[in-house]
């Protein structure tokens, strides 16, 4: 048996074949592991619980048949669908968890994050990231009208792909300091996150102490998984 990992799925109506790719993969791999986790930006865009787009319904049907069947689902918000709440977790059956959780992999301690947060080089993200997590802006954007609510959420999106292009690489990626720094205040030599859409697994050490940051990939022209068991963790494209 094993743990799956995936993230930045970015469903969309613009993409059908990775929701069918999705619902394919809950079908025939996710519906056989111990755990399924999803770290962040499961949607491309997510207007509030109330407001599911319909192009969801398909997987967010499927997720909840598999909850049901007994997979235990976790699913953690992202920088796309960070309104996702109870109503959703409800609907698909899934576990809402905290950014950052902390969980036993087959007796590792490993540290699950989004990884957004690590991007501390890109300053303008940053700033736009606390505006949104304040609880006056979410209060103050719940109480707009639907329509201005999805177009506010399309903006966004919009600025952040023109902000992307413009942005070096470097930037965008993770800092390092800041992968050490939560790594030794959380006590974790294992770091799983997903958001740069940079897959690979990356053995450095510190203080002469072994760490591994493993980044999930993105779901935009294949699926990126993690699979783990008792003997490590290994990245596979379906
Ligand atoms: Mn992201």
């Amino acid at each position: 048996m094993s743990t799956l990992f995936i993230s930045d799925l970015h469903l969309s109506g613009e993409r059908e074949n990775i929701t069918e790719l999705f619902i394919h993969f809950l079908d025939q791999r996710a519906s056989k592991a111990d755990a399924l986790y999803i770290l962040g930006d499961l949607f491309e865009v997510w207007p509030g619980d109330d407001m599911i787009q319909p192009d969801y319904e398909s997987s967010i049907i499927k997720m909840k048949q598999l909850a049901d069947n007994g997979l235990p689902l976790y699913v953690m918000q992202g920088n796309r669908d960070f309104l996702m709440a109870e109503k959703f977790a409800e609907e698909s059956g899934a576990t809402l968890i905290e950014d950052p959780t902390i969980i036993d992999l087959y007796g590792t301690s490993t540290l699950l994050m989004h990884g957004d947060t690590l991007c501390t080089d890109d300053i303008d993200y940053q700033k736009f990231r606390t505006m949104v997590r304040d609880p006056r802006w979410k209060k103050e954007f719940f109480a707009k009208p639907n329509e201005e609510r999805l177009a506010m959420t399309t903006k966004y999106r919009k600025i952040s792909k023109d902000e992307t292009a413009k942005k070096s690489m470097d930037i965008m990626d993770v800092n390092q300091q800041a992968v050490e720094s939560v790594m030794s205040e959380n006590e974790i030599n294992q770091l799983i996150h997903g958001h740069t859409h940079r897959p690979a697994i990356h053995d450095f050490s510190v203080n002469g102490q072994s760490k591994k940051r493993i980044v999930l990939g993105d779901w935009f022209e294949h699926g990126s998984v993690l699979i783990c068991n008792e003997n490590g963790c290994q990245l596979e494209i379906i």
